[in-house]
């Protein structure tokens, strides 16, 4: 229903698009660069444009419950709908700013999976802070796990995306034995996120080009939430 543009190129700060409809508290639009809650991943804030150059600001994305695969774009409660008729063109743009810290998050929870080979039972990425949770009993070291994250940041590696069917799955035991997270079934294919030489599994979410690109990623704290639950806390250094 809406065309996601970020699945393929995370990169894209703005884009074209026209109103579906208004719904669920929020414009439907054809396609967007917005990314809706999900993953763990915060959904984007930013702005549509108007064409008589008013802003009307997004103040977070959704998926809709109601039309599987449209994105809602969520406005300020006193926003004025008026302008947006089935039919507006819009240029939507993402918080730019934000989106990159949730990008540089994101990647930096990839990185942690590898550091820390257990099964992650949580997740949740911010603009502020992102959390993983490690279903495990052994107690983690800080200062280990933020020097692991700036050696494998350091190393430059790249960090791509691609879609692999559910078949190539099946055809390549080595290939799932090697993700952290098992994919999800049934959907025929599957959206692969991988940091080369570090790290494989399935994700829908935003990604940095370069772990280069992650930048001063710390663990900021270490929680034992269960005794079954380790709870590790990324922040930006400084
Ligand atoms: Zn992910």
């Amino acid at each position: 229903m809406t065309e996601e543009l970020f699945r393929d190129d995370a990169t894209l700060r703005e884009c074209q698009a026209t109103v579906l409809a208004l719904a669920e508290g929020g414009v439907i639009l054809d396609r967007t660069v917005f990314y809706p809650l999900g993953g763990g991943q915060a959904g984007d804030a930013g702005a549509l444009l108007l064409a008589d150059g008013r802003r009307l600001v997004v103040t977070d994305t959704r998926k809709s419950k109601q039309q599987p695969g449209a994105v809602l774009h969520l406005l300020a409660p006193d926003a004025d709908l008026t302008p947006l008729l089935p039919g507006t063109p819009v240029t939507a743009q993402v918080d730019w700013a934000r989106r990159h810290r949730h990008m540089r998050f994101h990647s930096a929870t990839h990185l942690l999976c590898a550091l820390v080979p257990h099964p992650v039972d949580g997740c949740s990425i911010t603009a502020d802070y992102a959390r993983l949770d490690f279903h495990m009993v052994e107690p983690l070291d800080k200062e280990t796990l933020s020097a692991g994250i700036a050696r494998l940041v350091a190393e430059a590696h790249p960090v791509r995306h691609r879609w692999i069917t559910e078949a190539e799955l099946d055809a390549n035991p080595g290939l799932v034995r090697s993700m952290s997270v098992q994919p999800p079934r049934g959907l025929g294919r599957v959206r692969v996120l991988e940091i080369e030489g570090v790290d494989l599994q399935p994700c829908g979410g935003t990604h940095v080009a370069n772990t280069a690109e992650i930048g001063a990623v710390v663990v900021t704290r270490i929680e034992k939430k269960s005794a079954m639950t380790r709870r590790v806390v990324l922040g930006f250094a400084g």
